[in-house]
């Protein structure tokens, strides 16, 4: 028979009770966490949100306690009264923060029962993701997955007190809304009042905050769900949360320091770790050079080197020519790297060819000479590669001849890998740094037309300004983006601010005065009434948490994940509505879809 609270109240939590605690009266209430019967005493660990304690329930001094204990099993709701006891001798707990005390419980209530569960709340368990989602409130149950969300709450906490302390005003923006420029697929909403036509979820607040600054909010915040109905590769999320910032009147190097701030206060008040600042800062193009990717993981050294120089009108054909129409020789030391089998080094050679590149030479530094492949044609270069490397016997030389960045991403993505593999990556360090100087714009060749890197709104570096007439691809844009271990972080620019300059821009990624006002009018029109200089940035918040919290996806850190199909399967979302829903939005759907 479950019970009421029945003016019962709860007196500490169960992560609370220490020694000094011995010989007080408790109540403690949660869930029945493991069950223990000794024949005779009963251990049950109660557990609530705070921790675990152990209760013991004792025939000759509480009969009918210890009887409703017999009748309790997993995740039962229990009410406890009883005193804090020493345990005895041996028998402590020293992996649990109460494991010096338990409560010799004299009254219990079954506050409520439970089914079997699906799975136990063992953190040992493995459980199938599905299973695991479909069950979250028992999943977020088990103090391990919990714990995320703890951090998840101490971040957001950080966010807020650092940035209000820097005169910060935290606003919202709408969720029904327009389409927002992120590039990415909208969700769509469509509207009763207004049939046939639709909202669109916000990619982010990229217009409103700058509207906020035209409106002299002059320093923005907001953490706020984003939206994107993008195919959910890898660890992406249709909704996910970002920590959205803009600020007027500052230049990037007056804005960075205020978001360095940001990111060492949560460092130091989640994980107790002073980050130095500032932050290093890498131009773009330095970042691709020596590591291959704009989200260099710092963690270890492993760096590019140009061999270019050393093959060039060289015997070996393949290299001379790709350097011949304007490629690079790209190379990469590892360390110890010689003792890989020729099956692995095929594979490596297979990865860099799925990677895009034409091919993949390796070469063993041996005691005795160089070993490779195309062996003899390296001859006339081999000291002076040795040298550049400063490589030593044992060691594994990795070189790509193909057009840039090309030949630098694929050695990226292969020093990222090798180094997972050989296990160079040290553990709970964290190496934090700007990548700066984006390209402004890139090309795509399919629709011949320049598409912005980050987006239309963000500025060239005014000394690149006239580079967007002569030519557009080398311009670089005043746009940064914080990567933490290898792993994008967040991402912003200073925005263009000037009506002239915003439609030139448009004019140069090829949206007519017409679509642009179709697409981005109000904005266009806000900043025709005094817009400040401005600038933000937004940072993942999942993505930040995952890695504070040591996960690999972000799927940990989100109290309702979707799965990789875009499926809520807790609530089974999406699914069908009624028709009578949709006859009022005006919406028919067609067969078979
Ligand atoms: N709105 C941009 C994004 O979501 C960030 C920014 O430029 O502030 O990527």
């Amino acid at each position: 028979m479950t019970q009421t609270l029945g003016g019962w109240r709860r007196s500490h939590t169960c992560g609370e009770l220490r020694a000094g605690h011995v010989g007080r009266s408790v109540t403690l209430m949660g869930w029945a966490f493991r069950r223990r019967d000794h024949g005779g005493l009963v251990f049950l660990d109660l557990r609530d949100r705070e921790g675990l304690t152990q209760c013991v329930f004792n025939p000759a001094t509480a009969a009918a306690a210890h009887a409703t204990a017999q009748e309790v099993r997993a995740e039962f709701v229990l009410a406890v009264v009883g005193t804090v006891q020493r345990r005895p001798p041996g028998t402590e707990n020293s992996k649990l923060p109460t494991g010096e005390v338990e409560v010799q419980v004299t009254d219990v209530k079954i506050l409520n029962e439970s089914k079997p569960l699906p799975f136990p709340l063992e953190e040992e368990t493995a459980v199938d993701e599905a299973v695991r989602l479909k069950y979250r409130y028992l999943d977020l149950r088990r103090p391990h997955v919990l714990r995320n969300f703890v951090i998840r709450d101490q971040v957001c906490r950080a966010v807020r007190d650092y940035l209000h302390a820097q005169g910060f005003l935290e606003v919202e923006t709408p969720f029904l809304t327009r389409s927002t420029p992120e590039g990415a697929r909208d969700f769509l909403v469509p509207s009763r009042l207004a049939r046939g036509s639709c909202y669109a979820l916000p990619q982010s607040p990229q217009l409103f905050k700058q509207i906020l600054m035209v409106a002299g909010v002059e320093r923005y915040f907001q953490i706020v769900r984003c939206f994107r109905d993008e195919d959910l590769r890898k660890d992406r999320q249709p909704e996910f949360s970002q920590i959205d910032i803009e600020t007027s009147f500052l230049d990037r190097d007056e804005f960075l320091p205020i978001v360095e701030g940001m990111i060492v206060e949560i460092f130091r008040r989640v994980r107790g770790i002073e980050l130095p600042t500032p932050f290093p800062r890498l131009a773009y193009d330095e970042a691709i050079a020596r590591f291959g990717t704009d989200k260099p993981d710092l963690r270890f050294d492993l760096e590019l080197r140009d061999c270019s120089d050393l093959f060039r009108g060289g015997e070996f054909q393949a290299f001379a020519q790709v350097l011949a129409s304007g490629g690079a020789v790209k190379g990469l030391c590892i360390p110890r790297g010689g003792g890989m089998s020729r099956k692995e080094l095929d594979d490596l050679t297979g990865a860099a060819k799925n990677l895009g590149a034409k091919g993949l030479v390796w070469v063993r530094v041996n005691p005795d000479g160089l070993q490779s492949p195309v062996g003899r044609v390296l001859e006339s270069a081999k000291p002076a590669l040795v040298a550049r490397f400063a490589a030593a016997p044992g060691d594994l030389l990795l070189l790509v001849g193909d057009v840039m960045p090309l030949a630098a991403t694929v050695l990226g993505r292969l020093r990222q890998e090798l180094a997972h593999r050989l296990n160079l990556i040290p553990a709970d360090q964290f190496r934090v740094a700007w990548v700066i100087d984006f390209p402004l714009v890139e090309w795509i060749e399919e629709e011949r037309r320049w598409d912005p890197v980050h987006h239309p709104f963000t500025a060239p570096r005014d000394e690149d300004l006239p580079l967007l007439d002569s030519d557009p691809g080398r311009a670089k844009a005043k746009a940064y983006d914080l990567v933490v271990n290898g792993q994008e972080v967040a991402g912003g620019s200073i925005r263009i601010h000037q009506q002239s300059l915003q439609e030139k821009m448009f004019k140069l990624l090829g949206i007519s005065a017409q679509e642009a006002r179709a697409r981005f009018g109000f904005l266009l029109e806000a900043l025709e009434f005094g817009a400040p200089p401005m600038g933000g940035i937004a940072a993942g918040l999942d993505r930040l948490v995952a890695i504070l919290a040591g996960e690999e996806s972000i799927r940990e850190v989100i109290a309702f994940p979707k799965t990789q199909k875009g499926t809520c399967p807790l609530t089974d979302a999406p699914a069908p509505v009624d028709p009578a829903q949709l006859r009022d939005l005006g919406i028919r759907l067609v067969e078979g879809s």
